[in-house]
């Protein structure tokens, strides 16, 4: 397996830093626990769209796109990656956001992601909860297309087996990081929702048969949904790769206990897991992705199911500019010292 054959636009920070988590890993008194710094890839605040782009990208400029379009959830953090991308390689870049919360927060409708979005000069376009996206796409193509523009088409969360392939990357980089210092991993755990970084860890970790359990945390669909689109999404990858049938589908695993209400809506323990990060570790999560993925693994530290002597390793997938579309689920456990 070469990655070097595949088209690439070199534009990420890599590799991100892996680091160990003294205090939360105190307080939690279980595993070691380390972090892999994807919130640190670069391109306006990073986060793990950005290594997916890199693959999406390269093929865009490939095929003589002028255009790129794409869609996600108002405060997506893809749409703003992909936004800056576009930017800084000088093509226009048009994103349909779907209204997935419901929420009429005036912050969550025009800070955070949504506000470097237009700062990137994407145009935007709103569609209701629920809309039938990659068709919504579709046909507002067909309308830039009839104009003479050359429309590339990314799905949302850029997971398709071209985008995966940069967590194809990640998870060599990882475990390249991981002998280097003589580092037993034995867990990893991330984020999972659109499925490419999930689907491109677990066939890189393949492909090199590192032998690590690779969990991911749903934040939207169900378990069984989950790992079949995820499963699904590494095949087509491994295809692309030439190493077809390595994933099996019992190397998929996903937990989608910490959903909650539902997709963008945070539970008492998302919060929970933003504060202590951010509090013991000067870490910054979200409360879309990398808070539910940081519930889970607090949740398996704190019942035994990741043990004392254990290392797990959290992929850090970035997100932090959706914590100003929330402010207003923090503001009740701010803390106030009157002096
Ligand atoms: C998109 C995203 C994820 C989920 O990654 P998928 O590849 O869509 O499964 C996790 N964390 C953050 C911050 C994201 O923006």
């Amino acid at each position: 397996m070469h990655l070097a054959r595949f088209p690439r636009v070199f534009l990420a920070h890599l590799p991100t830093p892996l680091e160990r988590l003294d205090r939360l890993s105190k307080e939690l008194g279980g595993p070691e626990i380390w972090i892999k710094r994807d919130d640190c890839t670069g391109l306006s605040t990073g986060g793990n769209k950005t290594r997916k782009l890199e693959f999406l990208m390269a093929e865009a400029q490939a095929l003589g796109a002028d255009t790129v379009m794409t869609q996600g959830a108002t405060q997506s953090n893809h749409a703003r990656q992909t936004a800056a991308f576009s930017a800084k390689l000088g093509m226009a870049c048009h994103i349909l956001l779907e209204d997935r919360t419901g929420s009429n927060d005036a912050n969550y409708n025009g800070n955070g992601n949504v506000l470097l979005d237009h700062l990137h000069g994407a145009t935007t376009s709103k569609r209701a909860g629920g809309a039938d996206m990659a068709a919504e796409m579709e046909l507002a193509a067909q309308k830039l297309r009839a104009e003479g523009r050359k429309v590339y088409i990314i799905p949302g969360g850029g997971s398709n087996p071209t985008g995966a392939l940069g967590y194809v990357n990640c998870a060599f980089e990882l475990v390249s990081q991981a002998n280097d210092r003589a580092l037993i991993i034995d867990h990893i755990v991330t984020a999972t929702g659109s499925a490419g970084t999930q689907a491109g860890l677990i066939t890189g970790l393949k492909a090199i048969n590192a032998q690590i359990p690779l969990l991911g945390i749903g934040v939207r669909a169900p378990k069984e949904k989950q790992e079949e689109s995820v499963f699904n999404l590494a095949a087509k990858t491994a295809d692309k790769l030439g190493c077809s049938g390595i994933v099996s589908r019992s190397d998929v695993v996903a937990d989608t206990s910490y959903v909650g209400s539902g997709y963008g809506i945070p539970r008492e323990d998302t919060l929970e897991a933003i504060r202590m990060f951010a509090e013991l570790e000067g870490l910054l999560l979200d409360p879309v992705y990398s808070g539910k993925g940081a519930a889970g693994l607090i949740d398996y530290c704190r019942r035994g199911r990741f043990k004392k002597g254990e290392r797990v390793v959290f992929l850090h997938t970035g997100g932090s500019a959706a914590l100003f579309g929330y402010d207003a689920v923090f503001a009740e456990g701010n803390k106030a010292l009157r002096v």
